[in-house]
This record gives structure tokens, C-alpha cells and sequence, in this order.
């Protein structure tokens, strides 16, 4: 019995993951500027597999809020 399990290169729920908000860490972060105040941020948002930085939802609100 062979189960070919094709299972290819298609995105799938299962290729997502949780990435820690790029403002986790300040010293490479772009937008360090929008951490919180007590520190580097903690937010972990789910996003595809292919992503490797993300800002949080948070993060992204106070960068939108112009200051
Ligand atoms: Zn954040």
C-alpha cells in the first residue's frame, strides 16, 4: 500500500506560526519607536509561514496614531 502523501508546496492553515512582534526586539526593530513604554514588546500575532516580520496589532495602532 503506498500513501503518496502529496501533501506540496500549497499554503495551508498549518503553515502558519507565531512570530513575536518585531518590536520584541528594540535593537533591530524599524519601528522600535512604537514599543511600549515599559519595554520591548510581548504581542505574538499568528501569520503565514513565509513571513518573518510582523509588528503587532498594538504596535501598529500607536505608529498610526502619528507620534
Ligand atoms: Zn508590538
Amino acid at each position: 500500500m503506498r500513501k503518496s502523501k502529496t501533501a506540496g508546496k500549497r499554503r495551508n492553515p498549518a503553515d502558519y506560526k507565531n512570530l513575536k512582534c518585531q518590536n520584541s526586539d528594540l535593537d533591530t526593530s524599524k519601528y522600535a519607536k512604537y514599543a511600549p513604554l515599559d519595554g520591548p514588546c510581548k504581542e505574538v500575532v499568528n501569520v503565514p509561514g513565509d513571513v518573518d516580520r510582523v509588528l503587532c496589532s498594538f504596535c501598529t495602532s500607536r505608529s498610526a496614531s502619528g507620534k
